[in-house]
């Protein structure tokens, strides 16, 4: 065998260079985590070969006899951490896990309620040009300009007079958790399915410290790499049996081909991880850090700055900092955070007045950190690191020193120190 320093020398180089730059920066995208090394082990092992068409036990292709063993180890353990009966392990992302749900529940033409892209949902819950927003006709709910917060009536307004076949609930930039008992009931209330996308809380479902949607909704989907902490991916739950039937016919043939075993022999390893006591204390540190970091930019210091938290505060792993009333835009803190080693997103804020492109949010996420090891003492250093970085009077030597007491937190908590450099690749 080749080592890939040696056959591919730029890939290589790259890779390094890839790996350095998570040790050395601190990764606050909320969407962003470490998957362990065994996770890892796992995605870049000879299942990688394996073509498998189908489900284990019913394949259309010969030699299978072990991938069935990991992928019903996959399923078993999924099923057993949320409580559902069924699971789909083989969706190649959390988009195609959405569009094998929706392709199981739904025809073209049929009508979606979703939270709007503009208001924290996905792409894949209704945007124009997404799949989502080109086969069905949407209908999306937003946030209350009160309080930035869900507005259950609205959906249930909107609800009655669009009777749509498909509620979606879910988010990837909201603080907050949701009511799933209400959405079932507005679903009911209107005959349609309700579908849950935990994507971004599902490593906090898992923990148990946040209200698991399987019992309410009819389909659940998620990633596995956010939160959770696994490889890439998607996978899909339902407690019914005559859904999950039209699940696995949505999947394969439906969406896919050949499932990608050697992501699923990962995620199996993830899902065991995530059973763990140890990934419920990793899951309390990310909820803790986010509500570190809220209640710091909250302070009178930032607010002088006109930077606020929406919501006011966080339920979840991520904080969305509001820069409506600060002179500095989304690009612009985004920029700042970057210099001095700290990557987020920019992000619309609900009726954001700057463009998309530039927007008046941030996205901070815990989960990375967490998985890091910080705990309390240093998520208030990182509050206080990101609250300095956002105010009026930012310059190059106030970031030089936030430059060097971001490097002492990223030297405290060494991220993947068994890895050298030549065996990252
Ligand atoms: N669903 C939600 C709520 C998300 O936030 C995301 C990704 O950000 C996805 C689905 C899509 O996942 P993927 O990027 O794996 O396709």
């Amino acid at each position: 065998t080749t080592h890939l320093a040696e056959a591919d020398p730029e890939v290589a180089a790259a890779i390094d260079e890839e790996l350095k730059r998570q040790q050395g920066t601190l990764e606050m995208i909320a969407s962003e985590n470490f998957a362990p090394t065994a996770v890892m082990e796992a995605q870049g092992s000879v299942l990688t070969n394996k073509y498998a068409e189908g489900y284990p036990g019913k394949r259309y292709y010969g030699g299978c006899e072990n991938v069935d063993v990991i992928e019903q180890l996959a399923i078993d353990r999924v099923k057993a951490l949320f409580g559902a009966e069924f699971a789909n392990v083989q969706p190649h992302s959390g988009a195609q896990a959405n569009a094998a749900a929706m392709f199981a529940l739904l025809d073209p033409g049929d009508t979606i309620l979703g939270l709007s892209l503009a208001h924290g949902g996905h792409l894949t819950h209704g945007m124009k040009i997404n799949f989502s927003g080109k086969l069905y006709k949407v209908v999306p709910y937003e946030v209350s300009p009160k309080d930035f917060l869900i507005d259950m009536a609205e959906v249930e307004r909107l609800a009655l007079e669009h009777k749509p076949k498909l509620i979606v609930a879910g988010w990837s930039a909201y603080s907050r958790q949701l009511d799933f008992a209400e959405f079932r009931r507005i679903a009911d209330l209107v005959g349609a399915y309700l579908m849950v996308d935990m994507a971004h809380f599902a490593g906090l479902v898992a923990a148990g410290l946040h209200p698991n949607p399987v019992p309410h909704a009819d389909i659940v989907t998620t990633t596995t790499h956010k939160t959770l902490g696994g490889p890439r991916g998607g996978v899909i739950l339902t407690n019914r049996a005559d859904i999950a039937k039209k699940v696995n016919s949505a999947v394969f043939p439906g969406q896919q081909g050949g499932p990608l075993e050697h992501v699923i022999a990962a995620k199996a390893v993830a899902f065991k991880f995530a059973a763990e006591p140890a990934f419920r204390d990793r899951q309390e540190r990310t909820l803790q850090g986010a509500r570190i970091i809220a209640e710091r930019l909250l302070e009178d210091d930032v607010a002088a700055s006109g930077v606020s938290v929406v919501n006011g505060g966080t339920d979840v792993h991520l904080v969305l900092v509001d820069l409506r009333n600060s002179d500095l835009d989304g690009q612009q803190g985004e920029d700042r955070l970057h210099k001095i080693g700290i990557t987020v997103n920019r992000n619309a804020v609900p009726f954001d007045p700057r463009p998309p492109m530039v927007s008046s949010g941030l996205r901070v996420g815990t989960p990375a950190l967490a998985t890091r090891g910080f705990g309390e003492t240093e998520f208030r250093e990182v509050a206080d690191i990101i609250a300095t970085a956002l105010k009026a009077d930012f310059d190059d030597e106030v970031a030089a020193g936030l430059r060097t007491r971001v490097a002492v937190l990223a030297d405290k908590h060494p991220l993947y120190p068994n890895l050298t450099q030549d065996d990252s690749n």
